[in-house]
């Protein structure tokens, strides 16, 4: 800044770069570019003034921003960095979507999941009472199996007895 070597912008105006250029501290001498893209997109003068309205602090992010939108719209002519943003907007939307299709698939997986691991329980619980039950039973036929045999048999022997009788009858009666 200053001196004899003059900042890019006034090189590239062909103009003495004053010790107060308000070009100077953001664009230097080894940077050509940076200007010559802000220059050809914004204007000089419009440069100027923007810098001019904007406290100093800011300036510095006020020239990387114009950097920035000067380049977007050398590449995009009609949206600039519009057209950065909303390619950027639909990337967001799509992987949004992409998440939630993941996160809905997760939740099946899982419901799924819950589903088999209560009927397994559940199966377990049908086999305990199947177990239950048999043990019962056999309980049941432990405790009753004699009386129920007895049953049969005096049942059986009244039978036979009778049987017998009629037998004894018949033979009397033949006899
Ligand atoms: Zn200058």
């Amino acid at each position: 800044m200053g001196g004899n070597s003059p900042c890019a912008s006034c090189k590239l105006l062909r103009r003495r770069c004053a010790k107060e250029c308000i070009f100077a501290p953001y664009f230097p001498a080894d940077d050509p570019y940076k200007f010559a893209i802000v220059h050809k997109v914004f204007g000089a003068s419009n440069v100027s003034k923007m810098l001019q309205e904007i406290p100093v602090h800011q300036r510095a992010d006020a020239v990387s921003s114009l950097v920035y939108e000067a380049n977007a719209r050398a590449r995009d002519p009609v949206y600039g960095c519009v057209g950065a943003i909303s390619y950027l907007q639909d990337q967001v939307s799509q992987l949004q979507m992409q998440l939630a299709a993941a996160q809905a698939e997760i939740l099946c997986v899982q419901m799924q999941q819950q589903d088999k691991q209560q009927e397994a329980l559940a199966t377990s619980d049908y086999q305990l009472l199947l177990d239950d039950a048999e043990i019962e039973k056999s309980l049941f036929l432990q405790n009753n199996l004699p009386q129920l045999l007895n049953f049969t048999s005096s049942n059986s022997s009244v039978i036979y007895d009778s049987f017998k009788k009629e037998s004894l009858y018949g033979h009397d009666m033949v006899s």
